[in-house]
């Protein structure tokens, strides 16, 4: 359920995996209610996962996508040592990801998914026995063995179905769109090594992500904390000094800080922005998808029937930690605030980040998320990391950790 990139990416993965020819696969959207159509950042993982599903050589994918190669992020003004940095992927400069307009990967996707479209509105999904039933708006209902919902954020967050990360201080984007910086090429794919920029402002911070057709930028902030009118002007004078004289005027998108506390119930699957969200800060959305549908996928074609039930709590406990790994990675580079002593970064580093402790307590959250990540910070404060701990990760790997925590001075 659902046509962004959650649901595309999860109905050409269920096409490509799924051993049995003989199943059917329902493609469900409603065309009355958009896709969220930002998402421009991404890791290595979805360079080798794209070509798997589509069968395309990588440099068709990346010229499909309008791509370039992002080789990490360059943090500008963030931490306390006032010096820039950069988190590349591991290895550095050989390890790369895709910066890709959102609209042309749902495309992608749906062009290697074999599947019935319906377009209706669900208005209900419940479990039963063997599967789950699904109710529409104006049509007969439907019984599926397994649902995959990716039907974007929840109306409401609610403390009993979420775990509220809102030590991720921000909650709102403003989103530009100013001309191309990067050269597309005749015959084949951009191989320039480029970066999202994350730029730390007074009120926030600004993405900018290069793409052959265009430049995205994104302004990230906190509504509580700042008009949105001191926010565009900000923006202004960023675009100025950046040197760019037009732009478009694209949105203005609220999000929540979350994840949900069911994302698998053995019949359902939630994913992407239906499972968890998080600012776009290290791009963590649509890896964070592609892992769930991995693994419920995984799971549901590899173990026989009479284990989905025992799996499901398992499978979930196991993908929550996941996600919750990401939102404190996430989170933690607030710590140290940044060049700027405005009311926004006090705000993040004093009052919002100092939450994550309680927020991802192991008796609220059913999982040991912060004892991993406490793990990790312990390890980048060592003189001497050990061989045998060079390869830990949580959710990312330690080489990230260690890069972020050089950079910020943390
Ligand atoms: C400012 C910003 C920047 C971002 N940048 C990045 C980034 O760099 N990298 C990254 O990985 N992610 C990024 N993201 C996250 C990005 O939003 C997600 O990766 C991606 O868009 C996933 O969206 P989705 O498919 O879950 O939901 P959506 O795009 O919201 O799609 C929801 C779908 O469900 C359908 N639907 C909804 N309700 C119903 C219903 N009742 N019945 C039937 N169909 C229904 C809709 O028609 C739609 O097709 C960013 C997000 C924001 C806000």
């Amino acid at each position: 359920m659902g046509r962004g990139t959650a649901g595309s990416l999860a109905a050409a993965s269920v096409t490509r995996l799924h051993p049995d020819s003989d199943h059917e696969l329902h493609h469900i959207f409603d065309s009355r209610i958009p896709v969220i159509g930002v998402g421009e950042g991404s890791w290595p993982s979805l360079v080798q996962e794209l070509r798997q599903l589509t069968n395309l050589p990588h440099e068709t994918v990346q010229r499909r996508l309008n791509g370039t190669r992002k080789y990490g992020v360059a943090f500008e003004g963030w931490g306390r040592r006032n010096r820039d940095f950069v988190h590349y992927f591991t290895p550095q400069q050989v390890s790369y990801a895709y910066h890709l307009s959102a609209d042309t990967l749902t495309e992608l996707l749906h062009d290697s998914a074999r599947a019935r479209h319906i377009d209706a509105k669900v208005v209900d999904i419940t479990k039963v026995e063997g599967g789950a039933q699904v109710e529409f708006e104006g049509r007969a209902s439907e019984r599926y063995d397994l649902v995959f919902d990716a039907r974007g954020f929840p109306a409401e967050i609610h403390p009993d179905r979420h775990i509220d990360i809102s030590f991720i201080p921000t909650n709102t984007a403003v989103i530009r769109r100013c001309p191309s910086i990067v050269k597309e090429k005749r015959n084949g794919p951009v191989l320039q090594h480029t970066y999202t920029r994350a730029v730390a402002r007074p009120h926030g911070w600004i993405f900018i992500i290069p793409l052959t057709v265009h430049t995205s930028y994104g302004y990230i902030f906190n509504r509580d904390v700042t008009s949105l009118t001191d926010v565009e002007s900000d923006f202004d004078a960023f675009l100025e000094t950046d040197g760019v004289s037009e732009f478009e005027q694209r949105s203005v998108i609220p999000f929540p800080n979350y994840v949900h506390r069911q994302i698998y119930d053995g019949a359902v699957a939630r994913i992407g922005n239906a499972a968890a969200f998080m600012e776009p800060l290290e791009a963590t959305a649509i890896v964070s998808a592609q892992f769930q549908i991995g693994m419920v996928l995984q799971m549901r074609l590899n173990r026989s029937a009479e284990n989905h039930e025992r799996d499901a709590p398992v499978v979930n406990r196991f993908l929550v930690n996941n996600t919750l790994r990401y939102g404190l990675f996430v989170g933690w580079h607030y710590c140290c605030g940044s060049t700027y002593d405005s009311e926004f970064w006090r705000h993040a580093r004093d009052d919002a980040w100092p939450r994550y402790r309680t927020a991802s307590d192991p008796a609220v959250v059913d999982c040991d998320a912060l004892r991993r990540f406490d793990e990790m910070i312990e390890l980048t404060n060592r003189t001497v990391i050990d061989q045998s701990d060079w390869n830990r990760m949580c959710a990312v790997p330690l080489t990230s950790y260690c890069q972020v925590s050089q950079g910020l001075g943390c």
